[in-house]
């Protein structure tokens, strides 16, 4: 099982590195690596376990974020009350985009900042991405809203990018009138 301490803080440099293709069939290790980001990231989002275990809520994870420089990552989303579907992508690209842009109101997090953040990261309302599962199988995912903005948050940590970098220190919320807020 995966604890917080297993997640890379953004000071890694390894966070800022492009992820390399994964060749099928894939690794034992990484297939038990997905498994567990699964178990993490659910356990995290049920109030019980996140406080019984003490883990920091999160809905996504890339391999990068446990030290693992390949291109896969794990979307874990509560589509209802303590319902989750889970999402895994190998290899993604993103094959199409809406051009409206949203954000998140709130600002977004992740597993990996350990600081408050504060600013507006753009993200395209919907999303086409296909890849692969852990088994080679090719998936698609038409994606909107927060889950696009996961997938999206995810595909860029396997070229290296946070959503930290997205943000214009000088002027976080710059451009907001542009965009809808979700
Ligand atoms: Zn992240």
């Amino acid at each position: 099982m995966l604890k917080d301490k297993d997640i890379l803080d953004e000071k890694c440099k390894i966070l800022h590195q492009v992820s390399e293709e994964v060749t099928f069939p894939m690794s034992e290790t990484d297939k038990k690596m997905i498994d567990d980001m699964i178990e993490h990231l659910t356990l995290s989002q049920i109030p019980e376990k996140s406080e019984e275990l003490n883990l920091r809520p999160g809905m996504g994870m890339a391999a990068v974020q446990v030290g693992i420089l390949k291109r896969y990552f794990v979307v874990v989303y509560e589509y209802e009350d303590q319902k989750f579907e889970n999402y895994i992508l190998v290899n993604p690209k993103i094959v199409s985009e809406s051009n409206e842009m949203i954000y998140v109101e709130e600002g977004e997090g992740c597993l990996s900042v350990n600081r408050p953040t504060e600013g507006i990261v753009p993200r395209h309302a919907r999303i086409t991405m296909e890849g692969f599962d852990q088994e080679g199988n090719p998936v698609r995912y038409r994606v909107r809203e927060d889950l696009a903005v996961a997938f999206q948050h995810e595909y860029d940590h396997l070229n290296g990018i946070m959503f930290t970098d997205k943000i214009d220190p000088k002027n976080p919320f710059k451009d907001k009138d542009k965009y809808r807020a979700i």
